[in-house]
């Protein structure tokens, strides 16, 4: 029985040793880090030819010569051009220099390595180990081999989506790296226990039915309780450009972000619970900032790990994350910011999943029938949001806002009138805005022009949140703001007034 373990125990050495033989092997023929599958095919063929006599004496001389590159390979790797060139330099004092960098250690190693093939050679004659018909052998190479095939790929997937994942959260930090308001705190203003921001995407105010576009898409904000405004500003004509200013207090001179002081920051320090539940991507190549803003709450949830595109969820699914939320008590105060994708490009994607679309008899007004359908399913998503709060606050009083990112430019792509980023339009910035509280009585609706870049302080304004560089803004009092910071100046480059295809409607409606 010991005699077992001893030859085991033996052959497990004669294993080992090859092994880091043939490693080491490798990395002396420059290969500074050779991958597992390379390092057991040469131990497979070193075990082969260490192993009797004939094909050693035959091998041997294979591996000196290989060997007599090692203290090259080990101290500046494979043979490159550059090597090659200082080797065949015309003065041989460059090629002793070559030769003199190399570090005594290369050398010694270069040695052990002469060495290593008959040591292990006399090993295995001493032992008689023969690899193939030793059981053991053959397991300890079947299990390395089956470790580096890849069949655990899910390992080294899982370790590079971590890696991953922390990179990408070191770069949200440097948007957000501290919390500069001072003096933070609620006020007897503070009217509501939760309060709710939808922010929607790519929404032009002029295809809202409630705004006056003659097709009826918006049932809910047409009869709704609550606050109308028409003149809300965006501050930027895309997400990230809008959406960095009016979610930070942003600098209206220079229309610079402040990402220190942004909202999510405010309603924490103000003592809210918050809360960032968001249909769009967490680290896609646009989200970034906007996702580090997000990161700041108490919670945030994505439906995509990525950017936009990586699946087609539709926002009723943020509904379903936040509706045990909303049922939890708390004697906090709560915010809730909620990132739909609402008419994103491409809006006919966006209505896949809708029961009733609108849809039109000629190709060219097609896609305006996609997008004036998701207004209709935005529409539908905030009355589903109003119940699902209503019926799940178990009596806490709420107020909710609804805005959009930035508007859209119509564009004639092969005869279908698209909309889209690739220009500026006149009427780029005009989006909805609308507040529905719980304990509204009425529904009013107010003609004022507000701007974006003062959004922060009319959200803190909502919130009854007072802190030292919040102005007092209201954005739902109907008095139009005096001041746009230039934006009436700003170059638009199409005057494209919402397309009316009430004509061309094929479904009754
Ligand atoms: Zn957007």
């Amino acid at each position: 029985m010991s005699t077992q373990y001893k030859k085991n125990a033996i052959v497990i050495f004669f294993f080992t040793a090859l092994y880091l033989y043939s490693r080491f092997l490798l990395r002396a023929t420059g290969d500074g880090h050779p991958q597992i599958v390379n390092v057991l095919l040469l131990c497979g063929l070193c075990s082969f030819l260490f192993t009797s006599k004939r094909t050693f004496i035959f091998a041997i001389p294979f591996f000196i010569l290989l060997t007599l590159y090692a203290p090259i390979g080990l101290t500046y790797g494979y043979p490159t051009y550059q090597y090659v060139t200082s080797l065949s330099a015309t003065s041989v004092g460059e090629s002793l220099e070559f030769f003199r960098l190399i570090p005594v250690k290369a050398y010694v190693y270069t040695l052990l390595l002469l060495v290593a093939p008959f040591v292990l050679h006399r090993i295995a004659l001493r032992f008689s180990i023969k690899p193939c018909s030793n059981k053991l052998f053959v397991v300890c190479f079947a299990v390395l081999s089956f470790f580096s095939s890849g069949a655990f790929l899910f390992l080294n997937e899982t370790k590079a989506s971590v890696e991953k994942v922390n990179k990408e959260n070191r770069e949200l930090d440097s948007y957000v790296n501290t919390n500069d308001w001072l003096g933070a705190k609620q006020t007897d203003k503070t009217q509501y226990d939760d309060y709710y921001l939808v922010i929607g995407e790519s929404a032009r105010r002029d295809y809202f039915h409630a705004y006056g576009y003659p097709v009826k898409n918006t049932p809910f904000l047409d009869s709704t309780k609550g606050v109308i405004v028409n003149g809300m500003e965006s501050a930027g004509t895309y997400t990230i450009g809008s959406l960095r200013l009016m979610l930070t207090l942003a600098n209206t001179n220079t229309w610079e972000p402040n990402y220190n002081r942004n909202l999510i920051g405010l309603a924490n320090k103000a003592g809210f619970s918050t809360y960032w539940i968001s249909n769009q991507g967490q680290f896609g190549k646009w989200d970034t900032p906007i996702s580090a803003i997000a990161k700041k709450s108490d919670k945030s949830y994505f439906t995509k790990f990525q950017g936009y595109n990586e699946l087609n969820v539709s926002d009723f699914v943020l509904l379903r994350t936040l509706k045990p939320i909303i049922k939890r008590s708390t004697a906090k105060r709560r915010l809730f910011v909620i990132h739909t994708m609402g008419s994103h490009p491409h809006a006919c994607d966006r209505i896949k999943d809708m029961k009733n679309p609108i849809t039109v008899t000629n190709k060219a007004d097609s896609y305006i029938a996609c997008y004036v359908s998701s207004i209709k399913q935005t529409d539908k998503f905030l009355e589903d949001l109003h119940t699902v709060i209503s019926r799940n606050s178990h009596g806490r009083s709420f107020s909710m806002i609804y805005f959009s990112d930035h508007g859209m430019a119509h564009r004639d792509i092969d005869g279908v009138i698209q909309l889209n980023n690739s220009y500026v339009s006149r009427y780029h910035h005009d989006i909805p805005l609308v507040k529905i509280s719980s304990d509204d009585r009425e529904r009013k609706v107010v003609t004022s022009q507000k701007s974006g870049l003062m959004f922060v302080n009319g959200l803190a304004n909502w919130m009854g949140i007072h802190a030292e560089q919040i102005q007092p803004y209201d954005l739902f009092d109907g008095v139009p703001d005096s001041n746009d910071f230039g934006l009436s100046l700003k170059p638009y480059k199409v005057d494209d007034p919402a397309i009316d295809i009430s004509a061309a409607i094929s479904s009754p409606d």
